[in-house]
C-alpha cells in the first residue's frame, strides 16, 4: 500500500526527519486558510499517489492566500495523470541550493535493505541513473544488524556533499531506516531532500509504500487507504480475500490453493500457453468467492480463455461449480471455459453443471492442453 505524501510526511514528523511546514486542505477556502496561518508564498501539492506530479502540473508555487484559494479551486476536484486529486498539502514554499535523493527499499534476493543515495536528486533521479549510474550510491543493510553509523557516513561522503552536511545527513539516513523498519515499508523515498539557502536539510518530497502482508500490523494506514491509484480488480480480489495477481497471458486461472495455482501456470507455460494471471481461491472457498473471481477474470479484456483446475479436499465442488453457474447467469461471456474439478463432491458438481455444456478434463495435463490450444486459435 503506498501512503500519501502528508502520511509520509507525518511519519517523518515522527521520527525527526524535518519537512516543511504545512497542513492538509481539502477546500479551496481550508488552502486559503492554511496559506494566511503560513502567511508567505506556499506550494500546493495535490495528493495523488503518482510520481511526476511536478511535471504534470500537480505542485504549484502561489504568494498569497487569495492565489492560495483560486488555484486550490482549479486543481482540487480535477485530476493529474487521470487521478482524481480530493486534497492538497499546502506547505510553506522552501527556497533551495541542492537537491539530494535518498531512498531505500528491499534486495529480496540478498535479503537484504539496500540503501540508495545521489547528490543529483529532484525530479529527473532515472535519467540520472542511466545517464550517470556513478551518480547513485548504494549499500547494503543487513537487517539483523541495522544500519550502522560508520555505513551512513559512508554513504555521506560518496555522493560529494559539503562536508557540513554530512551530520544531517547522516541523522535523516538513520531517522528514514527507522522508519523504514517501523512500518514494515518496501520502499522510503526522499525525494527531494533539499539544502535550503539556510544551511538546512529538509524532506521537501515523500513516497513510503507499506508491505501488503504487514498491513494486519498497520490498521491505521488501512483505514486510510486510498483505492482510487489501484487496479479495480485488485482492490475487488482483496475484499473477497483472493489472492490475486494479474500477469500478461490470455488464458485466465481460477485454482485453489497457492501451489496448485503455481503448477497450474507452470504447466500452461511448458506447454506453450500464457497464463493471464495467478488466482488462488484459497481453502473452502464458497459459490459467492467463486462467482467474485470470475468476473475478476473476465474483466480481463486480454482474457480469451477460462481454466478452472480445482482439487476438492476442504474446497467442494459443487460449490464451485454453483459459483461457476451464477457467474455464467451474471455475466455475459462467449469465452471457453475448460473445467477440471476433482475430489470432494465432483459427482454434485458435474450435475451443476452438466447444462452449461463447458469442456471438461480429468487431469491438469489435459486440462492445459485443451486451454492452451483455445487459447492459440482464438488468437489466430
Ligand atoms: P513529484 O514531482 O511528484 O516528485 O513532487 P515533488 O514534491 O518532488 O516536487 C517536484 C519538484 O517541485 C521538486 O523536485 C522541487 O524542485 C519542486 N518543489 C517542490 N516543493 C517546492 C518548494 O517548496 N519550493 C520550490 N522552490 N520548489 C519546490
Ligand atoms: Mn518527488
Amino acid at each position: 500500500m503506498r501512503l500519501h505524501e502528508y502520511q509520509s510526511k507525518e511519519l517523518f514528523t515522527k521520527f525527526n526527519i524535518p519537512s516543511p511546514r504545512g497542513h492538509l486542505a481539502s477546500t479551496p477556502e481550508e488552502a486559503k486558510l492554511i496559506a494566511q496561518e503560513l502567511s508567505g508564498p506556499v506550494v500546493l501539492k495535490a495528493q495523488v499517489l503518482v510520481g511526476g506530479r511536478g511535471k504534470a502540473g500537480g505542485i504549484r508555487l502561489v504568494k498569497t492566500p487569495d492565489e492560495a484559494e483560486e488555484m486550490a479551486s482549479k486543481i482540487l476536484g480535477g485530476r493529474i495523470k487521470n487521478l482524481p486529486v480530493r486534497s492538497l498539502l499546502v506547505e510553506e514554499a522552501v527556497t533551495f541550493q541542492h537537491e539530494i535523493y535518498l531512498g531505500m527499499t528491499v534486495d529480496r534476493q540478498k535479503g537484504e535493505i539496500i540503501l540508495i543515495a545521489s547528490s543529483e536528486g529532484g525530479v529527473d533521479i532515472e535519467q540520472v541513473a542511466q545517464s550517470k549510474p556513478e551518480k547513485i550510491s548504494k549499500i547494503s543493510i543487513n537487517p539483523l544488524l541495522g544500519l550502522r553509523d560508520f555505513q551512513a557516513r559512508d554513504l555521506a561522503s560518496d555522493i560529494e556533499i559539503s562536508r557540513k552536511f554530512w551530520r544531517p545527513f547522516i541523522l535523516t539516513t538513520q531517522n528514514l531506516y527507522r522508519v523504514f523498519t517501523s512500518v514494515d515499508a518496501t520502499l522510503a523515498e526522499i525525494n527531494p531532500l533539499v539544502i535550503t539557502n539556510e544551511n538546512r536539510l529538509i524532506a521537501l518530497d515523500g513516497k513510503i509504500i507499506v508491505d501488503d502482508n504487514a498491513l494486519f500490523r498497520h490498521p491505521e494506514f488501512i483505514e486510510k487507504r486510498d483505492l482510487s491509484a489501484e487496479a479495480p480488480e485488485e482492490a475487488e480480489a482483496r475484499k473477497f480475500c483472493l489472492s490475486y495477481i494479474k500477469l500478461d497471458g490470455n488464458i485466465g486461472c481460477l485454482v485453489n490453493g497457492a501451489g496448485l495455482a503455481m503448477a497450474t501456470m507452470d504447466i500452461i507455460k511448458h506447454l506453450g500457453g500464457q497464463p493471464a494471471n495467478f488466482l488462488d481461491i484459497g481453502g473452502g472457498a464458497g459459490a459467492e468467492k467463486v462467482t467474485a473471481a470470475l468476473r475478476i477474470i473476465l474483466a480481463d479484456d486480454q482474457v480469451n480463455t477460462v481454466l478452472i483446475n480445482i482439487f476438492g479436499g476442504i474446497t467442494r465442488c459443487d460449490e464451485v461449480a454453483l459459483g461457476i453457474r451464477h457467474a455464467l447467469d451474471e455475466i455475459q461471456t462467449d469465452k471457453p471455459f475448460v473445467i477440471r474439478l476433482v475430489g470432494t463432491n465432483e459427482h454434485e458438481s458435474k450435475q451443476i453443471l452438466q447444462s452449461a455444456e463447458l469442456e471438461t478434463a480429468d487431469t491438469l495435463h489435459e486440462a492445459a492442453e485443451k486451454a492452451v490450444a483455445l487459447a492459440g486459435e482464438i488468437d489466430r
